[in-house]
């Protein structure tokens, strides 16, 4: 405690209260994970904020795909991949989007060749996991034919909306790149009021731009019209297209077609934010010259760390509670 009263000297009160309350949490919390196996294979920049918690949590954390990397991570071991690695594992935890088509798990920090094949799911114990941010066909696939419950982070409420803060942000980013105005004083379009556009709109919002809302449902319309946005029922999108300097699509289909297409001013710019392909005739915005842009993945674009703390914080919650159902934990 001695230390802590030096530090007293010229802090404000309630910095030291804080402080001891981040030094009590992490001691408690430091060892919660104790005995959980898990294997964590690929990925991205992200990857290494996750590494990096559970081994605070004392996981016993084994390591694929990551040979390229300098940095070494105490109290993390690397594994070769193999079928053998996940005999013992609780959890397999792969990269924000799993496997592509054929099973390869997407790697930034080695030039090896990760694939989950069929002998890899066979080997993980009926008991485990495998957690990962969204699963293609073939994941779910191997996941369903093994009984090996399959968690999608990004399918959860509280990772979604967490994620749309950086969403947002990127978003922004891109609209400020994109365009000769500032965001303040333009005419913006956000579609759909879900996680990510709810933010969006708000941010925009925040920032001084006029915000027109295209939303499907009445509750909605009510809503963003209580928030102070301008709300329209997405049957009426093409008729309030005309004089709109940015478009933030958030809606998974086909909805910027060309009929809206045709009737945006030349300045407009598209991003679209769906998951791909995305919800805009981008064939049709090029031969008219507008901007449309798809864009993906931005949390771990542009804030590659909170992306990483966001999965990280979700996964620890699962794996902690499964920890206290084994009893391991109070
Ligand atoms: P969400 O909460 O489910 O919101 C989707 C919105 O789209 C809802 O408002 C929904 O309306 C509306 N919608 C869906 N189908 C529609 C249709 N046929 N016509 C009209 N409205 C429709 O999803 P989210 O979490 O916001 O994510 C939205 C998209 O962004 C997803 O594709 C997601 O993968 C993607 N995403 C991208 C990034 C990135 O970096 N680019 C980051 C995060 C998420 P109702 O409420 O009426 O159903």
């Amino acid at each position: 405690m001695a230390r802590r009263e030096e530090n007293l000297v010229g802090t404000p009160r309630w910095a030291h209260a804080y402080d001891v309350l981040c030094e009590v949490c992490r001691e408690e919390g430091a060892a919660i994970l104790t005995g959980v196996q898990i294997v964590l294979a690929g990925g991205d920049a992200r990857q290494l904020e996750v590494i990096r918690q559970l081994t605070e949590k004392d996981a016993s954390l084994t390591i694929v795909g990551f040979d390229r990397l300098d940095t070494p991570f105490s109290g993390a071991a690397k594994g070769d991949w193999s079928p053998e690695l996940l005999t013992e594992a609780d959890a397999l935890v792969l990269p924000a989007v799993g496997t592509d088509d054929e099973g390869v798990i997407p790697t930034l920090f080695t030039d090896q060749e990760l694939k989950l094949t069929d002998a890899h799911a066979a080997a993980l114990p009926k008991a485990s996991k495998v957690i990962t941010g969204m699963a293609k066909p073939y994941l779910r696939k191997l996941c369903e034919k093994h009984r090996i419950e399959l968690i999608e982070l990004f399918e959860r409420d509280d990772v979604a909306i967490y994620n749309s803060i950086p969403t947002a942000e990127g978003a922004l980013m891109m609209a400020i790149q994109n365009t000769d105005i500032t965001i303040h004083g333009s005419n913006c379009i956000v579609l759909g009021l879900g996680r990510t556009g709810f933010t969006m709109a708000r941010t925009l919002q925040a920032l001084g731009a006029k915000v027109k809302v295209g939303v499907r449902r009445d509750e909605m319309f009510a809503r963003a019209f209580e928030m102070g946005f301008e709300p329209f029922h997405m049957s009426d999108l093409a008729r309030q297209a005309g004089n709109i300097d940015l478009i933030f699509n958030t809606i998974p289909t086909m909805i910027v077609t060309a009929q809206v297409i045709a009737q945006l001013p030349q300045r407009a710019c598209i991003i679209d934010l769906a998951s791909k392909p995305g919800g805009t005739d981008f064939r049709f915005a090029e031969k008219r010259g507008i901007k449309a842009l798809l864009a993906p993945g931005l949390p771990g674009i542009v804030a590659p760390k909170t992306a990483g703390r966001i999965i990280a914080n979700s996964l620890t919650q699962i794996l902690l509670g499964d920890n206290r159902l084994r009893g391991n934990q109070p």
